[in-house]
């Protein structure tokens, strides 16, 4: 079923969350149990504010991305891979950051990720990039939390903190994107994070068919074509995708 309305569409929007990344052993940072359950996570305004929460958010930066760097991409993400490198159009949005997508061959420019990116960090005042090794070397050397060479500003991992306002030019691609689709499939998010979780509404009032692959139900299963609540990389491997 999965397989015949990817085979019937033209233009397919994947829309990825958690669920997938934690088949390659990486937590989900919201669900009962997870990491934010026993870490407060820290707000955006606190890390704006303060020298210690700062150095305290790249603490765990560095220990969240030897997490993402020790995982591998997993069935989920290459047959995802395969169909977005194959003869039709697609377009990837996750709310994933930890570039387990890239890792499994699909393009940059074909992905919108709308919390961010944990692998890469920038300037806050210019956008002018700071890789997270350099990062790491700037809090060794200097004992302070790194900040731009160029005007001085606060360097953050690129990714959307609580308090962090949503990057307007990513929703704006995403709504662009599930406008435009004939099918929008959900894999692996529960649909409760809104923003994002609107997308499936927009694409579905635009003409789509919806598909929701999630180990949970979702708010949107009532109206999907087709739900299924099972392990990704199973459904995946049993589609022939
Ligand atoms: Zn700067």
């Amino acid at each position: 079923m999965l397989a015949s309305l990817i085979s019937e569409a033209e233009k397919i929007v994947f829309f990825t969350g958690a669920g997938i990344s934690t088949e390659s052993g990486i937590a989900d940072f919201r669900s009962p149990g997870g990491i934010w359950s026993q870490m407060k996570p820290i707000q955006f305004q606190d890390f704006m504010a303060d020298e210690a929460t700062r150095r305290e958010d790249w603490r765990r930066r560095f220990y969240f991305q030897s997490q993402f760097d020790q995982a591998q991409p997993n069935e989920g993400h290459a047959a995802i891979a395969r169909v977005m490198n194959g003869p039709k159009g697609a377009m990837l949005i996750t709310q994933n950051i930890d570039g387990l997508h890239q890792r499994s061959g699909i393009a940059d420019d074909r992905i919108i990720e709308i919390h961010g990116n944990g692998t890469r960090a920038a300037c806050l005042d210019c956008e002018t990039p700071m890789s997270l090794q350099e990062s790491a070397r700037h809090i060794e050397v200097r004992d302070q939390a790194p900040r731009c060479e160029e005007c001085g500003g606060l360097v953050k991992a690129q990714v959307i903190s609580f308090g962090q306002p949503m990057p307007q030019d990513k929703m704006i691609a995403s709504v662009k994107a599930a406008m435009s689709c004939d099918l929008f499939v959900v894999i692996g998010s529960s649909l409760v994070v809104r923003p994002a979780s609107d997308l499936p509404l927009v694409a579905q009032q635009a003409g789509a068919r919806l598909a929701i692959i999630n180990r949970e139900a979702t708010p949107h299963d009532s109206i999907a074509d087709l739900v299924i609540h099972e392990s990704i990389t199973h459904i995946f491997l049993r589609a022939g995708l």
